[in-house]
């Protein structure tokens, strides 16, 4: 690998510049555009030019965007039913001296992507591992969502099948952090009908779809609405998406005691609102504005 002095690759630079016949190589973690080819760094480039070696997730796929950036760089594949022998021979050669860069189809690897495996062992063998960050779907939409991003959580792609999608959401019922999925568009009709059953019509979803292309779509809105949009046109039944979905907005359950959850649910289906709440106060003795608080996120869903 030559080192070429350039701002943007200063650091992968600084490293290679101390490497001898007794220094591994590295191995670079570089993200690709998911959309927009202007969204794939210079940093990006310089590594995946200079490094000894690329492992793609499918070469075929990954040739087209490096030939289009004068990267020529050899490509080798490292896929997920190669990974585990790929990843212990990619290893071998970064022991020997080479550099390789990883990186998938598109966006960040490792990310609902191979490569873990080979990082890990990276990691075991005591070889340098350099991020190379760029794009990332679940964080371009989570950052556009207009959802709390102070914490959250993502869970890759939702199950294909709608037992084991419907437990899933169920797992999610109770989670306050904002959820982000990956979702495919044969089966978005599927997953937002599952979702509404089991998270209620009321619960805000924000479908982005297409992210950073031509096409680029997102909106936010209740699920039921966004359900019925998406019935209505079939376009936004194309497409890559991402779902991003408000987290439980009832207090934890730490904030109010189970039993008086409990009672309070009871009491809503029988009594108005403001009856049931004053009578699991008078019954608990819990505080007043917290019962009302956790009454109105009962009602909403
Ligand atoms: N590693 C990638 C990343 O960092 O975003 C994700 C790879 S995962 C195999 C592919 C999924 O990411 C797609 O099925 C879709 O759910 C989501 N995705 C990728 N590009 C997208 C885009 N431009 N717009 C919306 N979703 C996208």
């Amino acid at each position: 690998m030559t080192v070429k002095s350039s701002a943007f690759i200063s650091n992968a630079s600084i490293k290679d510049a101390s490497r001898n016949q007794d220094n591994p190589g590295q191995l670079y973690i570089v993200a690709t555009p998911i959309g927009n080819l202007h969204d794939f760094s210079p940093r990006a480039i310089s590594t995946l030019q200079q490094v000894d070696l690329i492992a793609a997730e499918d070469t075929r796929h990954s040739g087209h965007l490096l030939k289009q950036h004068d990267i020529n760089t050899h490509c080798i594949a490292l896929h997920e039913h190669n990974e585990r022998h790929s990843s212990q021979k990619l290893i071998q050669s970064i022991k020997q001296g080479k550099n390789i860069a990883l990186i998938s189809d598109a966006g960040t690897p490792l990310v609902s992507d191979p490569g873990y495996y080979l990082v890990k062992l990276a990691h075991e063998a005591g070889i340098s591992v350099v991020p190379v960050p760029g794009p990332s779907a679940m964080i371009t939409a989570l950052c556009a969502a207009g959802l709390p991003t102070d914490r959250f959580c993502f869970e890759g792609f939702v199950p294909s099948k709608t037992t084991a999608r419907k437990k899933f959401y169920e797992t999610c019922q109770k989670e306050p952090r904002t959820l982000v999925f990956y979702e495919t568009p044969h089966r978005i009709v599927a997953s937002l009908t599952d979702l509404c059953a089991v998270l209620g019509e009321q619960r805000v979803v924000v479908l982005a779809r297409e992210l950073t292309k031509t096409f680029e779509t997102i909106r936010n809105d209740t699920a039921g609405t966004l359900l019925e949009w998406v019935k209505a046109d079939p376009n936004q039944q194309k497409g890559e998406i991402v779902l991003v979905i408000e987290g439980c907005k009832t207090p934890r359950s730490e904030e109010i005691a189970p039993e008086t959850e409990r009672i309070l649910r009871l009491l809503l289906k029988e009594l108005s609102l403001k009856q049931a709440v004053k009578l699991t106060v008078d019954i608990t003795g819990e505080k007043k504005k917290t019962v009302y608080r956790v009454a109105l996120n009962i009602e909403q869903r």
